[in-house]
């Protein structure tokens, strides 16, 4: 390739990912509209883009929480089963024992009922591995979907998102049917004190650690926040006790109104329209691990059909959903030596030139790039409006953070850190990466709750 060629290639390229590099301007502008969104799922009742779901988890941990709580964890991918022992005072001294299942995918997209027995073959495997099969613990259930919940052990599924699609639990009760689950098969008994989001559980368990995190963070296969507010502003449920609440935000939601569509390229639009649930979680769909690698994909197939990449070739593997995991597009982007660019992409089924291997990291790096723009834009949006919240010029504030895309990719918490700083200024956010936060999270609301329920009955 002469000189002219390459630079032509060069600009080419450009072009086509152009739409991807939001500006100051574009931020700030997803910004106001995440504070809107945030607004107004305050208010109304019913179908907002963003949820703003109550979880009737009043307050953070206080240290004095202790005993043995069993926790349930469904997330994105997999489930695990945790015991935790929280001694008081002793906030170090947290003992834990898990073991982690995998959700076949005929499970995530076959019945409720298949769905739940198999939870609850998990867990009664984890308590036969844990010698603790005839114990009744308290346990906290960690449920990473949109719930909405009337109480802190009840919770309805709104929607399905992700990868899940299990028929007849869309409006029912997962509470219910987990119960309903462990007493079919009858060979042991829980107390199930909370269903929580991982968001929450993440939020507690930092704060257990840093009384300053009043928000909750994930950025892995899904994304949502979760943070303190006040009761006062939760319009839409009446509430009497204690002064905050934490709410899920499910901002991934943002954009389903359409508010997003001036900055959704046609390489979202794609793999929205080719994913299991078209129209919904747009937001979700920019900036979180299971969709990346598909607009990725979307942009290399552009490129390929138009001469510019693979020589042409649009190959069965460029052509299979699903191929560019997070982790590829973490270790291309973490590597700086093309022949290991290459070899991922061998292993992938895509046999590259250097020419094409150059292309495909910069292609991951504009598209990774922008979902953690677009999420510390979220994240201003939030954090501004808890120092508004408490008419203060300065607000400082602990985020407590988990997820693949954060804890795993090269410059995603970087530049969601860069971002949110520049977009709230007034705000000194810190993030903290949790340690088995969402599971860990659930048992401790389990235990807040339980030594709430004991003081009242003293
Ligand atoms: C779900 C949220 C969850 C997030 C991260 C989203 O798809 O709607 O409830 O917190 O994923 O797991
Ligand atoms: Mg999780």
């Amino acid at each position: 390739m002469s000189d002219i060629q390459y630079l032509s290639l060069v600009c080419q390229v450009d072009e086509t990912l152009s739409p991807f590099r939001l500006s100051h301007e574009q931020l700030q502008l997803v910004k106001a509209r995440m504070r809107a969104g945030l607004e107004a799922g305050l208010k109304r009742k019913g179908s907002t883009a963003i949820k703003m779901l109550p979880s009737f988890v009043y307050r953070t941990p206080d240290g004095t929480e202790h005993g043995k709580y069993l926790a349930l964890d469904l997330g994105g991918t997999n489930f695990r089963a945790l015991l935790v022992n929280f001694k008081k005072g002793l906030q170090q001294n947290t003992r834990l024992h898990h073991k982690i299942y995998t959700i076949p995918l005929e499970i995530m997209q076959g019945t409720g009922e298949e769905l739940f027995d198999h939870i609850a073959e998990c867990i009664s495997d984890f308590l036969d591995y844990m010698g603790l099969k005839n114990a009744r613990l308290p346990a906290g259930f960690t449920f990473s979907f949109p719930c909405e919940q009337t109480a802190l052990d009840t919770g309805t599924l709104v929607s399905w998102t992700k990868g899940f699609k299990a028929t007849d639990c869309e409006g029912h009760d997962v509470v219910s049917m987990l119960r309903e689950a462990i007493k079919r098969r009858n060979d042991f008994d829980l107390d199930i004190a909370a269903v929580v989001n991982d968001t929450v559980g993440t939020m507690m368990s930092c704060a257990y650690e840093d009384p300053q995190c009043e928000v909750g963070l994930i950025a892995g296969t899904g994304t949502n926040v979760c943070y303190m507010e006040e009761l006062k502003n939760i319009e839409k449920t009446e509430q009497s006790t204690g002064q905050k609440m934490c709410i899920n935000t499910e901002w991934g939601g943002l954009g389903d109104d359409g508010s997003l569509d001036d900055i959704i390229t046609p390489y979202d639009v794609e793999v929205d329209q080719t994913s299991i649930n078209p129209g919904k979680q747009r937001f979700e769909k920019l900036t979180s691990g299971m969709y990346l690698g598909e607009v990725v994909r979307q942009v290399l197939l552009d490129l390929t059909r138009g001469g510019l990449l693979f020589r042409g070739h649009v190959t069965e593997a460029l052509k299979t959903a699903g191929i560019f995991q997070t982790k590829y597009l973490s270790q291309i982007e973490r590597y700086k030596k093309l022949h290991q660019h290459q070899s991922i992409l061998q292993g992938l089924g895509l046999d590259s030139t250097c020419n094409d291997s150059i292309i495909v990291k910069q292609v991951c790096g504009t598209v990774s790039r922008r979902a953690a723009q677009l999420c510390g834009a979220g994240m201003a949006a939030v954090v501004d409006k808890i120092r508004e919240n408490r008419g203060l010029d300065h607000l400082n504030v602990t985020v407590g953070v988990d997820g693949a895309l954060y804890k795993l990719h090269p410059h995603f918490s970087g530049v969601l850190q860069e971002t949110a700083r520049v977009l709230a200024p007034q705000c000194n956010v810190t993030f903290l990466p949790s340690e088995e936060g969402s599971g860990k999270g659930a048992a401790l609301i389990t235990a807040v709750a339980r030594q709430r329920g004991e003081m009242e009955l003293a």
